[in-house]
C-alpha cells in the first residue's frame, strides 16, 4: 500500500526520491516554488533545464537534484486558471500522471508533490486539491509502480488544511 499524506513545509528540505516543480513552459526558472527549487538546487539545475527545450502545459520533464536533498526534479507546467472552462482540470490531472509516469520508470519510491498552479498560476485551492488527490489515487490503483509514499507538500496552513480534510474523507 502506498501511503499518501499531506505535509507542512518547504518542498526543496524534503529528504525524498523526488519533489516535482510546478515550473512554466520555458523551465528556466520563475517565481514561487519554481524560484526556490533552482536557488536550493544551485546552477546545475538550470543548465540541464536549458538542453530540455522547455515542456507543454500539462507535460513533464526530470532532471537530478544537484544540491538539493531529492535526487531527482521533476518539472511539470501547470494550466493557468481561466475560469475553469477550458480543460483546467483535465491539464492538472495529466500534469499529476505524467510526473508520476516518469517517477516509476525512475523506480522513484518516496516523492512530493507542492500545490500546481494554485500560487501565480490562480486556480483555486479547494478544486486543485480534489483534482490532485483523485489523480494520484488513479495512478497509484492503474499503473505500475514502486511507490512507497506520496506526499503533499504545503507551503500554507490554509492548503495543508484543505488536503488533511480532503484525505480523511
Ligand atoms: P504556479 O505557477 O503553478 O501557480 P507557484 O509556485 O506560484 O506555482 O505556486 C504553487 C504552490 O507552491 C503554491 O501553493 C505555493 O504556495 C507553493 N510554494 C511556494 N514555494 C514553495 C516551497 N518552497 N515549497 C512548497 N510549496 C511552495
Amino acid at each position: 500500500m502506498t501511503v499518501l499524506k499531506a505535509q507542512l513545509g518547504d518542498i526543496t528540505e524534503l529528504n525524498v526520491n523526488a519533489i516535482v516543480n510546478a515550473a512554466n513552459e520555458s523551465l528556466l526558472g520563475g517565481g514561487g516554488v519554481d524560484g526556490a527549487i533552482h536557488r536550493a538546487a544551485g546552477p546545475g539545475l538550470l543548465s540541464e533545464c536549458r538542453a530540455l527545450n522547455g515542456c507543454t502545459t500539462g507535460q513533464a520533464k526530470i532532471t537530478q537534484g544537484y544540491k538539493l536533498p531529492a535526487n531527482h526534479v521533476i518539472h511539470t507546467v501547470g494550466p493557468v486558471w481561466h475560469g475553469g472552462n477550458c480543460g483546467e482540470a483535465e491539464l492538472l490531472a495529466s500534469c499529476y500522471q505524467e510526473s508520476l509516469k516518469l517517477a516509476a520508470r525512475y523506480q522513484v519510491k518516496t516523492i512530493a508533490f507542492p500545490c500546481i498552479s494554485t500560487g501565480i498560476y490562480g486556480y483555486p485551492a479547494n478544486q486543485a486539491v480534489e483534482v490532485a488527490i483523485r489523480s494520484v489515487k488513479d495512478f497509484l490503483n492503474d499503473q505500475p509502480h514502486q511507490m512507497d509514499e506520496v506526499i503533499f507538500c504545503c507551503f500554507s496552513e490554509n492548503d495543508y488544511q484543505i488536503y488533511l480534510s480532503a484525505l480523511t474523507t
